[in-house]
């Protein structure tokens, strides 16, 4: 197992479940990635949604990378947590007036705009504080990412984005704000892709989008490819990393860049996932129809992603070295929806064992929630035991 005697000691101190993070694993996935953003002289701003943290953030801002955020909540803590405001990117369907003061006051480096009306209000609210806001157009491509429904962004009938069919509408209104300046197209399409060459499709369309702007007159100093890409939920341990060789060296390949033009990602899971884990202690193990529940002291107010998306973590029971047999994975929460899978292959379990809940460092720890009035789970850290 990968943890030492040492770690399991203190986690059976510690109150479960709580969130534990391997800051050395962030490290080097950081530093992996940071290794391709250079060799390809390209811009990331991390995805700020995927783990707001703040000991995560420090790690992530002090390697240099930007922030991409969904709100203006996010771009406040992004400010607050020491992140660049030019390196920092705003994007969502919804943005509040309120919002957009915040970001413009903030002074950020690019709005992320989904639709027309967004624009009109940017430009207006811009005018008004007599600022002038850089927005990135974000582009539904109309691609398929092969990945859950509720996390697929880029198709004609996601809510996210403009369609090619407004291009002309959009560009006649760019004329008119006096307070927006287009730098660029963006895309985001979708979360977990694990087949990569959706991303050569991306790039394809891209370029091929970007250049009705181009005929039109506009420079385009920054193209946008969002984040998305997947880590490997199933067999952590021997995948530690996200697959960024073959994902940056596709791009590279694929990618027509236009002189002078910036290439920009916004990376979110593939930073953070595998370096969380989620400790939770067993309960009771219940006898089932045919099959054992192991009853967990965390439940889906502590990671949500089974009973969002229908997600499956690898789960490892870090006290017992008994024969293996299955069992369902579940949570105290009064739902049955409150699951962490079927049939997990588990040495023979018993109340009071520890479980490792693997890859939660992504979307675990901030969707957090207190539903049946549980308590929000603590976070450890690797370095500070
Ligand atoms: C969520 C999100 C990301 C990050 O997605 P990951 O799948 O976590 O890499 C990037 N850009 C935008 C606009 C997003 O909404």
């Amino acid at each position: 197992m990968n943890f030492e005697e040492q770690k399991i000691s203190d986690f059976k101190r510690w109150e479960t479940p709580f969130y534990f993070y391997n800051i050395s694993l962030l490290r080097e996935t950081l530093q992996l990635y940071v290794s391709y953003i250079n060799k390809y002289n390209y811009h990331a701003h991390y995805a700020l949604k995927a783990n707001a943290n703040e000991r995560i953030l420090e790690e992530i801002r002090s390697v240099g990378l930007g922030a991409d955020c969904v709100s203006g909540n996010e771009v406040a803590l992004a400010l607050k947590s020491g992140f660049d405001p030019k390196k920092i990117v705003f994007a969502g369907v919804g943005k509040s007036d309120k919002e957009i003061i915040t970001a413009l006051n903030g002074g950020i480096f690019s709005f992320n705009c989904e639709s027309i009306p967004e624009i009109e209000v940017i430009n207006n609210i811009a005018s008004g504080l007599g600022a002038t806001a850089q927005v990135s157009l974000r582009i539904n491509p109309d691609i398929d990412a092969h990945t859950h429904k509720y996390i697929s962004t880029g198709r004609a009938q996601d809510k996210f984005g403009i369609s090619p069919w407004m291009f002309q509408e959009v560009w006649q209104l760019l004329l008119r704000c006096k307070n927006v300046r287009l730098i660029g197209l963006h895309f985001h399409i979708g979360s977990q892709i694990t087949e990569i060459p959706v991303f050569k499709t991306l790039c394809e369309r891209a370029f091929e989008l970007q250049k009705w702007f181009i005929q039109q007159g506009a420079t385009l100093p920054v193209l946008n490819l969002g984040g998305g890409l997947g880590v490997d939920y199933a067999d952590p341990f021997n995948h530690a990393f996200a697959d960024f060789d073959s994902y940056f060296s596709l791009i590279n390949k694929h990618l027509k860049v236009l002189p002078n033009q910036e290439i920009h990602f916004e990376p979110g899971r593939a930073l953070v996932a595998q370096c969380g884990f989620l400790i939770s202690r067993v309960l009771y193990v219940k006898q089932g129809r045919g099959i054992k529940f192991a009853i967990l002291d965390a439940g889906m107010n502590n990671l949500i992603r089974p009973a969002l998306y229908g997600a499956r973590h690898h789960i490892v029971n870090l006290l017992s070295k008994g024969r293996t047999m299955r069992y369902h994975v579940v949570g105290p929460v009064c739902e049955s929806s409150d699951h962490f899978g079927k049939s997990f292959l588990l040495p023979q379990t018993q109340r009071g064992d520890l479980v490792a809940i693997c890859t939660a460092g992504a979307y675990c720890e901030v969707m957090g929630m207190s539903y049946n009035q549980r308590d929000i789970a603590k976070a450890y850290y690797s370095d500070t035991l």
